[in-house]
């Protein structure tokens, strides 16, 4: 019983990615679903080196790099660096689409794990930029200690 509905599940995140591809335009390719399958089932922002152990030898580093690459162009995926400035990706708002991302959120980042969270009910604040000067992205990095760190340090 348990299997077929955690089976059934599986098919629902597919077939909505699925969607989400072809409504980006994007041609449905295993490497593109697997991405986004990975990247969906986690809570924390991913690198490009943690998904590729966690691909294995089913995509190779170019695809993988141009997967991503496409991701955060077509709005779906945005980056955002650690704290040893390693590019990590996380799943966007719905708000994003190609060219213009809305990801206006605050990002935690642990500085034991350096696992990072999107807190996407953080907002940024307005930015009144002196008069000329052009606003391209915002980011505001919270550093300390997740939940699973800070229980095990105490
Ligand atoms: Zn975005
Ligand atoms: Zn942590
Ligand atoms: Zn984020």
């Amino acid at each position: 019983m348990k299997v077929t509905e955690t089976g059934k599940a599986q098919q629902e995140t597919a077939e909505k990615f699925v969607h989400l591809l072809r409504r980006n335009k994007l041609k449905v390719t295993q490497p593109r679903l697997s991405v986004l399958q990975i990247i969906s089932a986690k809570e924390t922002a991913i690198s490009q080196p943690e998904l590729e152990k966690l691909l294995g030898d089913t995509v190779d580093r170019v695809t993988l790099y141009r997967v991503l690459a496409t991701y955060e162009e077509k709005g779906i995926l945005h980056k955002i660096f650690d704290l040893h400035g390693t590019a990590t990706y996380a799943l966007c708002s719905t708000a994003c689409d190609e060219h213009h991302h809305h990801d206006e959120h605050v990002h935690f980042i642990c500085s034991a794990c350096n696992s990072i969270y999107c807190l996407d009910e953080i907002k940024l604040p307005k930015i009144n930029l002196p008069k000329d000067y052009r606003l391209q992205s915002i980011g505001i990095n919270a550093v300390g200690l997740c939940a699973q760190c800070k229980t095990v340090s105490h």
